[in-house]
């Protein structure tokens, strides 16, 4: 099939650009570099193990992704292909959410920020998807629960498009809530509707939000207040992970959660960690391809966990157009 899809590009004589790659992350550690945020520690990542994997994906699914090792391939239709250091990184990401999981769950943060790539969320059981390949956030949540006894974890996905293969790996646990919000279908991947509540004993437990195209900040955080909240209340997690998505920004052009807004659904989320486990609360990165709003959505995201002040998002132009009514004013007046 790659044969085929380059046959095909050549034709139409445009260059292939692979959204999802290495210079994403570059672009945050520059970002972070250039604007230092007080009481941020770096620690690298580490490699997941197979058995770490083998919590969410079956045995011949990882046989299958191990042996294109230092290979070519599609593994998906849509947009999924591995280069040669593709599986390696796939690992390190995965390890990654998992030492963020570690750092919290040890005492050392309270809270900590996995900036992996690739993204996870589409990852299903047995199968790769859209740029993902194993499912970070779901090996970090089966990890708190196998090596540190946690029993309830909620993943709050907020990436723009809906984390299919999260829903499905925990569609029948009654001890994961998974609330996600994201684009509606048709959007990609197309699933992810408000019926969607989980099944057998995780009925319930599936919480999905699905938003038309543009919604923004104030369908976002009235989700969060309204939905999120009250789930999150009943639920009582011993940990909060979040998978991370920078591509609700209007830059991705899907959505238009602000920076302000990425920064109070931040705050709420923390509050939420504070009242009820101690504050753990582990971002893991997933989607977020225009390298500006990326790198700035996470430092945002951190600005909030190191304590900054959470700026309440305005409603875009607003302030503009009470300027311009003043400035037109007069024209329009008889006195
Ligand atoms: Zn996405």
């Amino acid at each position: 099939m790659d044969r085929r899809i380059r046959q095909l590009l050549s034709s139409l004589n445009v260059p292939w650009k692979y959204p999802e790659h290495a210079g994403r992350l570059t672009a945050i550690r520059h970002l972070l570099e250039l604007e230092p945020i007080p009481g941020l520690r770096f620690e690298s990542g580490k490699a997941a193990t197979r058995e770490q994997l083998g919590r969410v994906h079956t045995s011949s699914y990882l046989t299958h992704i191990f042996e294109l090792r230092g290979k070519n391939a599609w593994l998906d239709v849509d947009t999924t292909a591995v280069s040669p250091g593709s599986v390696d990184a796939a690992e390190v990401a995965a390890g990654t959410a998992i030492a963020a999981v570690e750092a919290v769950l040890e005492g050392r943060t309270e809270s900590a920020f996995a900036v992996v790539r690739p993204p996870g969320h589409h990852a299903e059981p047995v199968r790769a998807r859209g740029f993902c390949l194993f499912n970070n956030v779901a090996v970090a949540a089966a990890h708190a629960q196998a090596a540190f006894g946690c029993q309830r974890v909620m993943i709050v996905d907020w990436d723009a498009h809906h984390g299919n293969g999260t829903q499905d790996i925990f569609y029948a646990d009654p001890d994961v809530l998974f609330f996600d919000i994201h684009r509606a279908s048709p959007f990609y991947p197309g699933s992810g509707q408000l019926e969607d509540i989980g099944v057998g004993l995780g009925e319930g437990t599936t919480v999905n939000v699905p938003m038309p195209a543009g919604a923004g900040d104030q369908a976002y955080l009235k989700a969060f207040r309204e939905i999120l909240v009250p789930a999150a209340d009943w639920f009582q997690p011993d940990l909060i992970l979040v998978s991370a998505g920078f591509d609700p920004h209007p830059f991705d052009m899907a959505l238009n959660v602000s920076f302000e807004g990425f920064a109070a659904m931040t705050g709420i989320l923390q509050s939420l960690a504070r009242r009820h486990c101690q504050g753990r609360l582990v971002f893991v990165l997933e989607g977020g391809y225009h390298l500006i709003s990326l790198s700035r959505g996470v430092k945002t995201v951190l600005d909030v966990l190191a304590g900054g002040a959470i700026p309440e998002p305005g409603i875009i132009g607003l302030s503009e157009v009470e300027g311009a009514a003043d400035f037109h004013r007069q024209a329009f007046t008889s006195e």
